[in-house]
């Protein structure tokens, strides 16, 4: 992402709501966003070089941020369909330490999964990058 893009989505920030899923029947909620995650897709050349085919860039409310910022929540996001579910680590049998699971294809748009995607191992265990705290390297 360069500054042009960076100063692009914040200044559309205030009529952007927030993309992932608030539980049943809230769908017809619009709900502000206060930032954007942003997860560059590609793939590796080798350890060092990593090429980014593109951004992707979701709108996310207050509330979403601070679920992602904390250990309490899991987010699945489909990136072929968008839909997302949040799993409470506590109630989970599973024991998730992500803070999102990026998946190719989910029950919503597929009846295959694709697997899911991982840009890097560091991405695995680093906390979402939010637009906001972006650095932007000149
Ligand atoms: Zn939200
Ligand atoms: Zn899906």
């Amino acid at each position: 992402m360069n500054e042009t893009d960076k100063l692009g989505l914040t200044a559309s920030l205030y009529e952007e709501h927030c993309e992932l899923n608030h539980g049943p029947k809230t769908g017809h909620l619009i709900i502000p966003a206060v930032d954007y995650i942003v997860q560059p897709f590609g793939y590796t050349i080798n350890e060092v070089e990593e090429v980014s085919v593109r951004d992707m860039v979701i709108p996310v409310c207050a509330e979403c941020a601070s679920a992602l910022h904390g250990d309490e929540w899991t987010l699945l996001y489909c990136f072929e369909c968008n839909s997302s579910q949040w799993i409470a680590r506590s109630k989970s049998k599973m024991k998730y330490r992500h803070h999102v699971l990026w998946l190719r294809g989910c029950p919503c748009c597929t009846k295959e999964f694709g697997g899911l995607y991982f840009s890097d191992i560091k991405a695995l265990i680093d906390s979402p990058v939010f637009l906001s705290q972006q650095k932007i390297v000149a």
